[in-house]
This record gives C-alpha cells, sequence and structure tokens, in this order.
C-alpha cells in the first residue's frame, strides 16, 4: 500500500497529530469534529460565515469557495480533507486533488452527486432501478420530458436542491408552463421524474475505508413534511432479509463505482416491496444521526475513521434489540429540561441561531422495542411547536 493508499502518515504517528480539514462548517462538520476529537484528531473547518457552528468545537477558517483567498493557509494546516456540505464546488476539491492533498470523498463523488441526472445515471448503469427521468433545458424539451415520464411527475433542478427546494410536483399538462415559470431560470437544467407512489421512504447509511472494506448501517425509515426530515427510526420496520441484502448491493455498488472513502447516505423509496433509488448524499446524514448514541458505532466517527485510512468500525446497534430514533429540531428549540425527562432521549443541540425552517438540533431516542419507541418519539414530538 503506498502512501496515498495508507492514507494519512502521520496519524498518531512521529509526525505528530493529523489534522481533518471539513469543507462546511454546519452541524454535520460539528458532529464530524466532535467524533474527530475523540479519536485525537484536530479539525479545521471551512466555512463562508463566521458564526458557522463547527467552529464552537474545532478550528474554523473563514473563505469564499469560489473564489478562495487563503486556500494555501488552509492546506497548510490539514493533512486530509473531507466535506460536509456537498455543493462545494467541484473545481475547489480537484485544485486540492491537484496540490497532492488527498480529498476523501473525491472530487468524482461530489461531481455525480450534485447532478440529479448523474446520479440517476449512475444508479441506472448499475442496476439500481430509479424512477423513469428525462433531463430537459428548455420549456419545450421540458413538455417532451413530462409527457416522456408520464403524469403525475415530479420536476427538480439537476442541481443545489435541498429539504423538497427547487422542485414542483406536476399533474396536468397545463402546469408544465408553470412549472417552468419557477424553476426554469435555474442553470444547470431540470429533470423530470416519474412520481413515484412509495409507501415509505428508506435510507441506507454505508461507510467505505481507503482499503474498500465496507460496513452498512441497518435500514433508516424516514419520514418528511414540507420536504424537510422530521422522524427517522431504524432498523426500518418490518424489512425483509432480501430488501436488506438488496440495498447493501445498491450501496456498495454505488461505493465502489465512485471509488468512494467515507460515508455515504442513499435515499430510497419502498414501493411494492422493490426499493427505487432518490438521492445519494455524498457525506454524514441527517437520517443517521440517531447513530451517535444507538450503535457501536457513529457514523461520524466511521467518516473519520474512513477518511484518515483507519479500520472501520462495527455498523451494528451498541446492543442488540435497540430500536433507535431521531426527532429533528426545526425552527424552534424545545424545552431541554423536558426533553431530558423523556426516558431514553439524548438532546443535541448545535447551537444556532433559530431561524423558521432551520434544522437547530435533534433528539435521539432509544428504546427496548419497536413500541416503546414510538411512544418515546411521541413524546418528544408533544413537546415541538
Ligand atoms: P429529494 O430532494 O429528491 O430528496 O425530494 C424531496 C422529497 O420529495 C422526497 O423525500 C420525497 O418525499 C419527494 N419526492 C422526490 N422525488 C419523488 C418522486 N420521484 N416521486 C415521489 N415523491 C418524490
Amino acid at each position: 500500500m503506498g502512501a496515498e493508499q495508507s492514507g494519512v502518515r502521520a496519524y498518531a504517528g512521529a509526525m505528530g497529530r493529523v489534522r481533518l480539514g471539513i469543507l462546511g462548517g454546519g452541524q454535520l462538520g460539528r458532529m464530524l469534529a466532535l467524533a474527530a476529537h475523540e479519536l485525537g484528531v484536530q479539525t479545521r473547518c471551512w466555512d463562508q460565515r463566521e458564526d458557522a457552528v463547527a467552529g464552537h468545537v474545532g478550528g474554523l477558517h473563514v473563505d469564499d469557495f469560489e473564489r478562495p483567498a487563503r486556500l494555501d493557509a488552509f492546506l497548510r494546516g490539514v493533512d486530509v480533507v473531507t466535506t460536509e456540505w456537498e455543493n462545494v464546488p467541484v473545481a475547489l476539491l480537484e485544485e486540492i486533488e491537484r496540490r497532492g492533498v488527498p480529498v476523501r470523498p473525491g472530487s468524482l463523488a461530489l461531481r455525480v452527486a450534485q447532478d440529479r441526472v448523474l446520479e440517476k445515471n449512475l444508479a441506472r448503469s448499475l442496476g439500481i432501478p430509479t424512477p423513469a427521468f428525462v433531463a430537459a433545458r428548455t420549456l419545450g424539451e421540458l413538455e417532451g420530458a413530462v409527457r416522456e415520464v408520464g403524469l403525475p411527475c415530479v420536476v427538480k433542478t439537476r442541481r443545489f436542491g435541498y429539504d423538497g427546494k427547487g422542485q414542483v410536483v406536476v399533474r396536468k399538462a397545463e402546469e408544465v408552463a408553470a412549472c417552468w415559470g419557477a424553476l426554469g431560470a435555474t442553470a444547470g437544467g431540470l429533470i423530470a421524474e416519474g412520481f413515484v407512489p412509495f409507501a415509505r421512504e428508506l435510507s441506507i447509511i454505508a461507510a467505505r475505508g481507503v482499503d474498500g472494506q465496507t460496513r452498512f448501517y441497518p435500514l433508516v425509515c424516514n419520514e418528511h413534511a414540507g420536504g424537510i426530515l422530521r422522524v427517522s427510526t431504524s432498523p426500518a420496520e418490518g424489512v425483509s432479509e432480501g430488501v436488506r441484502a438488496r440495498a447493501e448491493e445498491y450501496a456498495g455498488g454505488v461505493l465502489g463505482a465512485l471509488e468512494y472513502v467515507g460515508v455515504l447516505a442513499i435515499e430510497l423509496f419502498e414501493v411494492g416491496g422493490e426499493l427505487v433509488f432518490n438521492e445519494i448524499a455524498p457525506r454524514v446524514h441527517n437520517s443517521g444521526h440517531w447513530t451517535i448514541d444507538a450503535s457501536a458505532t457513529s457514523q461520524f466517527e466511521n467518516h473519520v475513521r474512513a477518511v484518515l485510512g483507519l479500520p472501520l468500525g462495527d455498523a451494528g446497534m451498541v446492543a442488540p434489540g435497540v430500536h433507535a430514533g431521531m426527532v429533528n429540531l426545526i425552527g424552534s428549540m424545545p424545552d431541554a429540561r423536558q426533553v431530558l425527562r423523556i426516558a431514553g432521549a439524548k438532546l443535541h443541540d448545535y447551537a444556532k441561531e433559530a431561524r423558521a425552517g432551520r434544522k437547530l438540533g435533534h433528539v435521539n431516542v432509544l428504546a427496548g422495542s419497536r413500541g416503546e419507541l414510538m411512544e418515546r418519539i411521541g413524546q418528544v414530538r408533544g413537546l415541538l411547536r
């Protein structure tokens, strides 16, 4: 194994402490930094805002991503670079790679995950079922795309969509022009996708090390409202061995094709007992936050381990029979004392300024049965406005 393969030469070695650079400094960077510091790894998060909450935990580097003024200074302070924000410009990742600093996952993974057409093409090439989809760059093309995928359909911007932003459900042909009016001006074009009448939304969180070893967390069931993830539970109820194995096969295929290093999430629709690909998140994921308290190794620790070239940890539950959940705290925080009174509840507060629609924290919930889990999650939800 060469120097690049073996990862970070200096890990706990003669050259001193490893320093992890993280592009993005939101709550994901903050939780990555918390996990890294437990391993004695220093972190430096690069964010465009001075009040980025990862800065409370480790070093913070403030600079523009598109036109960085202090790239050299950032790179002098880190040994390996990872990302917590999937919209970091690919050109920046490529520049860092050119300068010989390992970027994990690499620019290819981000390039694919930033474009809904590229990621669905990848899924299709790996034999993973996707909704029907057609790309469109003009109103005429969108009309053709909608005809091809059929109604109802979901029209999305190819790039920069998140939390349900940048997408419109089209139910009638007459709505296509209004949809073009709402989304058509977006650089990068649109994608029309067949509407999937899913029974539920699942995700799989997976990790791949520098040496290609993989780990898969139990499948997660996700409940969204207004395009934003509200509640995740794991293991997802009533998942057959076959469905679980298929999800792992799909995730393993994506990880391998992208030569991926780190944690990745794949969002899936379950429909008629089958799994349909929705999208990839090339990073630790909101639907994996419960792993902090419920898994033998959290998604954050496994991501840090992976990008530093360390052995991955067990992705199983912390104990047999544990059921885990996560409730997002969005827009305002509940009274901490009331949360902490709930049995099995663990509060994670990102110390962010409250703003409508903003993810401010989450509550992880552990229980000994599915019934007990849902009851405790109900208690947490009862505290939310
Ligand atoms: P996305 O940003 O692609 O994850 O979409 C946000 C949410 O919109 C998903 O979590 C689904 O609830 C819904 N959605 C997205 N694409 C589709 C689709 N093709 N069919 C049905 N629902 C969809």
